[in-house]
């Protein structure tokens, strides 16, 4: 036999076998077994057992009630999901058992408790439905922000034998969606390199007649209204998704005692789901985010240790503003229209400055409504959180007022969002308390404004003062003058007396605690006027919440207008952080184009120029075309190690992302043809962790370069080949840079994605004669007679002459000797090979390559001799007509070669 209570908890563990249960007993919320083991490892806290009858002893680790919050946002934290069982009803009243049950389930992509949210991040629960259909992979995808109540669905495909890319897609999308928790059927594997918490539900969950049902039951209308094609993977995405939420509802049956903060549903406020078109976006992959710092985890990771450009652009007051610029940064558009509405709002505040200052003054700690608004939907907003919320809606309707005011015609669709303010907000705004206390009952509610709320006052008050009335009559009765009535939260009222008072208590009061300085008492008209005091709390406590309830559902049912307020406050926040930026840093407004151009004058790297003194940067030109008649369409830029080749690579694509985010730039002027796609190879990478050589991960993206760039795309390649020996790595520098620039023979017609190639293989330089889509530039130093260098970095037009390796070395602080010692070998080296020290040229232009191998037809004559059954003689003059073949081949070749070099 086990012990009633741990009949209840094993009850209550079976129905949630994926989470930690924190099971409520009195002031602690204990787990036990596993759980227990668990969570004091986790949490670092005291692992004890408790007998449990003739079970033995179960392991335990308990937190207080006090602190769950904390210890809470550890684990789901750490990616557990928590269920949080309460009593349902009075210990003190109950009757045997007390009866408990899960109020809420706690987990990384559910969570509405702004202790386990970022202000400036998204927190969605993302669930993934894979199909196989012969030669192509299908990956669905639905995703649900519950803190925000945004949808989002996504159809992802792929050949069969791209699954790593296409994985590596939907990673990158998870990551833009700020996915926090996984939803996958049973049965279906781990997505790939995905470390996120993963939940699972019944694979019949994600079945196409689940899927309806479950989208009936929440939008009540059918999957088709959401353009879901029956069958399709979005659709048993989002059955996965709606069944997982549903489940980590709280229990049906729990009612919930008063001092426990009610949980409500975090479906009731889900908006309808979006599609995202996976192809209407600058697209990217995981090195390029890496090596361009976009946000500050591609920073951390790039190994630059550095800022990120979300970090330098990041002016928001706001986390709902936060959230919209990371999104506009990680996803910028290819719909020149809408980056043009951005941009008109960027320019609108750059040119206001005085409307900016008042608008970011007014956006700074601004409430975040989207959030606020979840957890008023789910019952979960405290009164001071409602009061927020309906008092940004009002402040939203006064920043409208400004916009309007300054007549800012791009700002006006965005004004015309913020306001006016539903109904309810102005009544809430108007009628909490300035700052309301904590609970209900304590005077949430201004006076005058609901009677039952003023007759419920009245009634404490009068309560209150018949209490100190008894306290003198006690006073007077007893003769004790410091006689007090002093509260305890588990005796209630009683006669706080002095020991040496206590001696005077008349003999009718009963003895209810003593205490080593202190003796205190109870008595029957005081448990009169406690009960009297008592009712009347919670008459007013209830008075007042059903005050606020109403008003509450009434702004909750205008939840859209809300959202709509709410998104243009994001909006409006991060325009003014990008026009501060603009303004402060003398960034331009880019033009864009359907064309393959690329034009920057005078350009900057927004982030080294962010951290270098002012005017410590040297701006330098792009120009780049996809046809190479505006400028080269492949650009090879040369120069010594350090000399700012890196840099310049990426503030060319640093420079595309900002403008199609509708960000201004950092340069003079920008023209810029769409890119659909940038690919950056730039600055070194160590992915040994995966158990791959440097050299093949690098020959593993420069292949997935080649076969995914268009001719709409940016290429960023530095230092290609340099994972292995002089001759492969040139050879193959080479290969790479005459496949980009449209192959030998290549004609003019063609267009290539414009392509920045920062090389120290000096030989490539010849290309620019060969190929007409190529031309040089090289990053300047200037040489003293010393031989000591300063590097320029301006980039010009034509080849650097040299490598300056020596120098280098010697500024890096390479001992003297070491620098003599090589300063030395190179002027041998130097003079045995004539000039400089270079591998011969490869001829131009390279063999195509060809990918099944062709078998020379002397080689398969050979192969065709029956050597044991020829005569002598027929040996012989089989020999005779091989050799003549190979002779004929040969002749072909030189003739081949000559006209190549006389070309
Ligand atoms: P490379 O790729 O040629 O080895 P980097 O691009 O990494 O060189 O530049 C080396 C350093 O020079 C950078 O860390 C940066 O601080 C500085 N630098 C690069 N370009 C510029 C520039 N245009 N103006 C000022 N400093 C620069």
């Amino acid at each position: 036999m086990v012990t009633p209570v741990r009949r209840q908890y094993l009850d209550l563990k079976a129905r949630y076998p994926d989470a930690i249960l924190l099971f409520r007993l009195g002031d602690f919320y204990e787990t036990f077994d596993d759980d227990a083991k668990l969570v004091a490892r986790e949490l670092d806290i005291a692992l004890t057992s408790k007998p449990m009858g003739s079970g033995g002893r179960a392991p335990l680790a308990g937190v207080p009630v006090r602190s769950v919050e904390q210890h809470l946002a550890r684990l789901v934290g750490r990616g557990h999901r928590v269920a949080v069982c309460e009593q349902l009803e009075d210990p003190r009243s109950a009757r045997g058992l007390v009866r408990r049950g899960v109020v809420r389930v706690v987990s990384p992509g559910t969570a509405l408790e702004p202790s386990l949210l970022e202000a400036g991040e998204s927190a969605a629960c993302c669930a993934i439905d894979l199909r196989r259909e012969r030669q192509t992979l299908q990956v669905g995808l639905a995703s649900a922000d519950v803190s925000t109540g945004a949808v989002f669905l996504m159809q992802l495909n792929g050949a069969v034998n791209e699954e790593e890319a296409l994985w590596e897609r939907v990673e990158r999308e998870l990551a833009r969606l700020g996915a926090r928790e996984i939803v996958l059927a049973e049965e279906s594997p781990a997505p790939p390199g995905i470390a996120l918490a993963l939940a699972r539900q019944p694979a019949r969950s994600f079945r196409a007649d689940q899927a309806e049902r479950e989208i009936e039951a929440q939008y009540r209308a059918p999957p088709a209204a959401f353009g879901l094609e029956p069958e399709s993977p979005a659709l048993g995405a989002i059955g996965g998704l709606l069944s997982y939420l549903r489940s980590t509802q709280p229990d049906a049956s729990a009612g919930v005692i008063e001092s426990v903060p009610a949980a409500g549903s975090h479906l009731a406020h889900l908006s309808a789901p979006r599609w995202i078109e996976a192809a209407g976006r600058l697209e990217w992959d995981r090195a390029t985010a890496r090596a361009l710092a976009l946000s500050d985890r591609d920073a951390a990771s790039s190994g630059a240790g550095g800022v990120s450009l979300l970090e330098v652009l990041d002016r928001c007051g706001s986390g709902p503003g936060r959230r919209w610029l990371r999104t506009a940064i990680g996803a910028p558009l290819l719909e020149i229209e809408r980056i043009e509405t951005r941009l008109d709002r960027v320019e609108a505040l750059v040119r206001m400055p005085q409307l900016r200052r008042a608008v970011s003054a007014r956006l700074r700690g601004f409430p975040d409504l989207e959030r606020l608004l979840s957890r008023a939907a789910a019952a979960m907003a405290t009164p001071s959180e409602l009061a927020r919320l309906a008092r940004g809606l009002i402040e939203a309707e006064q920043i409208r007022l400004d916009l309007e005011s300054s007549g800012a015609a791009a700002l006006a669709a965005l004004a015309e969002r913020l306001g006016p303010a539903p109904e309810a907000a102005a009544r809430l705004a108007q009628t909490l308390a300035e700052q309301p206390p904590s609970d209900y009952g304590m005077g949430v509610i201004l006076a005058g404004v609901d009677d039952a709320v003023d007759a419920g006052r009245s009634q404490v008050e009068r309560a209150r003062s018949r209490l100190r009335e008894l306290e003198q009559t006690l006073r007077d009765e007893s003769g004790i003058d410091q006689l007090k009535i002093s509260y305890h939260r588990s005796y209630g009222y009683l006669i706080d007396l002095s020991r040496g008072q206590a001696a005077r208590a008349p003999v009718s009061w009963e003895r209810r605690q003593s205490l080593r300085e202190r003796e205190r008492f109870s008595e029957s008209r005081l448990r009169a006027r406690e009960l009297e005091l008592t009712t009347a709390e919670q008459r007013f406590a209830d008075a007042e919440r059903e005050w606020v309830d109403r008003m509450r559902l009434e702004l909750v049912g205008q939840a859209p207008t809300v959202r709509r307020a709410a998104g243009a406050v994001a909006r409006l926040d991060a325009a003014s952080a990008l026009a501060s930026v603009a303004s402060e840093r003398a960034w331009s407004r880019p033009l864009l184009e359907p064309s393959g151009r690329l034009e920057i004058e005078a350009g900057r790297h927004p982030i080294v120029e962010a951290a270098s003194a002012a005017g410590g940067f040297v701006p330098n030109d792009t120009e780049l075309s996809d046809d190479g008649l505006r400028g080269a369409q492949l650009l090879l830029v040369t120069g010594p190690n350090m000399a700012g080749k890196s840099t310049y690579l990426r503030q060319t694509a640093l420079i595309v992302i900002l403008a199609q985010a509708g960000s201004f730039v950092p340069a003079q002027r920008a023209r810029i043809g769409l890119v659909d796609r940038i690919f950056a190879r730039v600055g070194a990478h160590d992915e040994l962790s995966q158990g791959r050589s440097t050299f093949m991960v690098e020959m593993l993206e420069t292949a997935r370069l080649l076969h995914g760039a268009t001719a709409r795309s940016l290429v960023l390649l530095d230092e290609i080949g340099r994972g292995t020996s002089t001759w492969d790595g040139l050879a193959i520098a080479q290969a790479v840079a005459e496949s980009l620039a449209g192959g030998s023979g290549s004609e003019r017609i063609e267009r290539g994605p414009r392509t920045l190639f920062a090389t120290h293989f000096h030989e490539l330089t010849a290309l620019a004669g060969s190929l007409s889509r190529v031309a040089n530039a090289a990053v300047e130093v200037a040489e003293d007679e010393d031989g000591e260098i300063t590097f320029l970095y301006r980039v010009r037009a034509g080849a650097a002459d040299r490598s300056y390796g020596v120098q280098v070395a010697a500024m890096a602080g390479l001992p003297e000797a070491v620098v003599e010692r090589a300063r030395t070998l190179l002027a041998q080296l130097e003079r045995q090979s004539g000039a400089a020290v270079q591998p011969p040229p490869i001829p131009i232009p390279a063999p195509p390559l060809r990918l099944t191998p062709m078998v020379d037809p002397i080689v398969a004559d050979l192969a065709a001799l029956d050597v044991d059954g020829l005569t002598p003689l027929e040996a012989i003059s089989a020999l005779y007509a091989l050799r003549e073949e190979a002779r004929t081949e040969l002749r072909g070749a030189r003739m081949d070669v000559a006209s190549e070099v006389g070309s």
